[in-house]
């Protein structure tokens, strides 16, 4: 549906995005995730026409876009910060590219309250103006605003971001729904790495502009490709030399010595000491900190000179630690990520 082709965009002499080739399937939630800065936003304002890529192609649909104006592309966009016309209500908001493409006045009322109740705005709300609503109910009439152009891509970059928690989980699941409903292909951008692992049929992990990793949420989060991916998604601890000499010992085991080696902290075990192994390393450790998150424990976990996190889920069996407790941090061979030394150390 949407193909990126070595696609390269310059600012001056700075190279945002060097040479990017990606696919899109037809109604697909897919995520481009990576840290600030790394050309997220720049794919997605290429994609709907605001910046001229240097080389490479735009396809939509098999049809080359790139040289199409903006408005020409069939896409709608959503922005972090709303972007709607503060002198208008959302009504006139909503209805506005209808206007623009001078459909019939009973069909612009109809659409947009269609549009309206499928976003959960009121008819109250209709006739406000934006800065009356909340910043939930503005990024709604954002939402509103593109999809009644009935789309077949939706943009959406950090749309959920300037929102608070509870109602970014909220809108979260909303937006995955209407996006189901409507089966509109869409590309999300955020940094965070929890709503595109919720939300995404497949993630792009981007960094400096390259692509580390396309997969399916737990692909990139079980089965990194690279060592960035593994330490941006997640927490990792990093294993010493030591560790993975221990590791690639065990019976069976996959670990091999020499590679950087990492294991998520949510997969380590914290016992007390003296168990049965279970085909795991054992280290002992003394708890220097637990900190309650509700759903989860982290310990922090002293062994020798190193302070380890380990974070524990709630569990109603297992006992709980406190500082200066005993006890022993498991590590299954399984569990270990291994990168070639290719950077810096
Ligand atoms: P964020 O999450 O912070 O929005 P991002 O991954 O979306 O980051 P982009 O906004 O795509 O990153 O920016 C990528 C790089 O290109 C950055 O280094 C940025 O400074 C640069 N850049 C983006 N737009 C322009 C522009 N119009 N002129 C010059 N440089 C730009």
């Amino acid at each position: 549906m949407i193909t990126f082709e070595n696609v390269t965009v310059r600012f001056g002499d700075f190279t945002a995005l060097p040479d990017l080739s990606l696919h899109v399937e037809e109604g697909e939630f897919f995520t481009l995730l990576g840290p600030s800065g790394c050309g997220k936003s720049t794919a997605l304002r290429t994609l709907a026409g605001f910046n001229d890529p240097a080389s490479g192609r735009l396809l939509v649909d098999g049809r080359d876009v790139t040289a199409l104006p903006s408005d020409r592309r069939g896409i709608g966009m959503v922005f972090q910060n709303y972007a709607l016309f503060p002198s208008m209500s959302v009504r006139e908001n909503i209805a506005f590219g209808l206007k623009v493409a001078k459909r019939p006045k009973d069909e612009v009322h109809e659409r947009v309250h269609e549009i309206a109740e499928q976003v959960a705005l009121t008819p109250a709300q209709l006739d406000k103006g934006v800065a009356e609503l909340s910043g939930g109910q503005q990024q709604r009439v954002a939402i509103a605003r593109a999809l009644v152009l009935r789309p077949r891509i939706l943009l959406l970059d950090e749309p959920l971001s300037n929102l608070d928690a509870k109602l970014r989980n909220q809108l979260r699941v909303q937006l995955k729904e209407l996006q189901q409903q409507f089966g509109i292909t869409s590309i999300y951008v955020t940094h965070d790495q929890d709503e595109a692992m919720s939300m995404s049929d497949r993630i792009a992990v981007l960094d400096h502009g390259r692509i580390e990793q396309v997969g399916t949420p737990r692909e990139v989060y079980e089965r990194s490709a690279t060592e960035f991916v593994c330490t941006f998604i997640g927490s990792v601890h990093r294993l010493g030399e030591q560790a993975v000499s221990r590791l690639s010992q065990l019976p069976g085991s996959p670990v091999a010595e020499g590679l950087r080696s990492y294991v998520r902290v949510e997969r380590l075990t914290l016992r007390e000491r003296h168990r049965p192994n279970d085909g795991r390393l054992v280290v002992d450790g003394v708890v220097d900190r637990a900190d309650y998150h509700g759903y989860f424990t982290q310990y922090a976990v002293r062994l020798g000179d190193r302070s380890v996190s380990v974070r524990v889920p709630w569990s109603a069996t297992e006992s709980a630690f406190a500082a200066g407790d005993e006890v022993a941090i498991g590590v299954a061979p399984e569990d270990v990520l291994q990168y070639e030394r290719s950077g810096p150390e």
